[in-house]
């Protein structure tokens, strides 16, 4: 068997303004970058706090690997649930208010872990129609009945809920969507899923880190206990720095998850390092507000901005600031733009975003300065 029909594939993605390439990083993840030998500046990583490349990280990472080696060398199961893996999860439990909290090595495997060990073919999943990739993979695999309801309506998720007759049911929503920046009305949809007989499982990529006094994300900003919100998942690649991810709740949440998670126990721990330099960023997100407070003023700066510039924005209060363009070629000639006059921001097309809503992702940093904001917004105007 040739592979003449793949090719045929590619060629007609290349044609729609489909294609996806990647670009080398030849630099730490930071305002200042350099992609394919040229130099930008970059509105577009998840590194929501600037804490990607913080010294206290590096000399956390630099010192675990001193002490604990490199890889984790086992699943957690057997041999590889090392010192600094345990003491994050105690420290990330404490910090999201939660009985226990336990760790797995990226935010995919959480949710398709976690999904699959709570419900299977008897039961019921309703998932807004927005959500993450990996958790409407988690959904369809388990075999559960999967349900989507309209974005963020917590009377859509009713209606839904209402008329099933699956054994379990599990609600499962972003906290804060990925490609609109929007936060999810979570207290409407865990009193929804609560009367009924429901759970709830959000997942907090883009809020953890970012939203709630103190960082500790969507859960904190609403006030919402594990008895409102009983499966909490937040990432550790996003504004924490690092790399892996987390779900938090009762005890019999993670010890079931323990026993039946199979993207828990099927892999090999993430290097002991990486939890260590987690745990440096855990101090930092507590201890600096300021990140939170300066990405907030960027945030705005960069709004009212694209305001005056008459751009169309989302209904976004996060870090995550999508342009919206439309049309897929449109918003490809726009980032080629924008890379012109040294800007570097990825344009998201479909599949990633419902057809026609082609975007500009743009990301804010506290990393970034108001002077980077403004150049961006000067670009803007150019290439508008
Ligand atoms: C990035 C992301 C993930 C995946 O997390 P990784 O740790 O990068 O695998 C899951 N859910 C959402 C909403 C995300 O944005």
């Amino acid at each position: 068997m040739s592979f003449d029909q793949l090719a045929s594939e590619l060629v007609s993605r290349k044609r729609a303004d489909l294609y996806r390439e990647r670009r080398v990083l030849e630099s730490p993840q930071q305002p200042e970058v350099v992609v394919d030998g040229k130099a930008y500046l970059a509105f577009c990583s998840n590194d929501y706090l600037g804490l990607a490349n913080h010294p206290d990280l590096i000399r956390a990472f630099q010192q675990a690997a001193d002490e604990y080696g490199v890889g984790g060398g086992a699943s957690h199961l057997v041999s590889g649930h090392s010192f600094h893996h345990h003491a994050l999860e105690e420290e990330l439990a404490d910090f999201t208010g939660r009985p226990r909290a336990l760790l797995f090595s990226n935010g995919y495997m959480a949710n398709m872990g976690t999904v699959n060990a709570l419900v299977g073919k008897q039961d019921a999943v309703f998932e807004d129609r927005l959500n993450h990739a990996s958790l409407l993979d988690a959904g369809l695999l388990s075999g559960a009945r999967f349900q989507r309801y309209l974005h963020n309506s917590p009377e859509s998720l009713a209606q839904k809920l209402e008329k099933t007759e699956a054994r379990r049911k599990l609600v499962v929503t972003d906290g804060v969507f990925s490609m609109d920046g929007d936060v999810a009305d979570m207290p409407a949809i865990c009193h929804t899923a609560k009367v009924n007989d429901a759970w709830v499982m959000v997942d907090d990529a883009h809020g953890f880190g970012c939203i709630g006094a103190t960082g500790a994300g969507v859960a904190e900003h609403y006030g919402l206990s594990v008895d409102d919100l009983p499966v909490l998942m937040g990432t550790l690649g996003k504004a924490f720095g690092t790399s892996g991810a987390f779900v938090a709740g009762s005890e019999t949440l993670i010890e079931t998850l323990i026993q039946q998670a199979r993207t828990y126990i099927y892999t090999t721990s993430m290097p002991p390092a990486v939890a260590a330099a987690t745990r440096a960023s855990l101090k930092l997100v507590i201890a600096e507000q300021w990140r939170r407070e300066l990405l907030k003023s960027l945030i705005q700066r960069f709004r009212d901005g694209c305001q005056q510039l008459g751009l169309t924005l989302m209904d976004s209060p996060t870090p995550i600031q999508p342009i919206l363009i439309g049309d897929s070629a449109k918003a490809m000639t726009m980032s080629a733009a924008l890379r012109e006059q040294g800007i570097f921001i990825t344009a998201i097309r479909p599949p990633t975003v419902p057809q026609g809503s082609a975007r500009l992702r743009v990301t804010l940093s506290a990393a970034h300065s108001e002077a980077q904001v403004d150049r961006l917004l000067d670009a803007l105007e150019r290439v508008k």
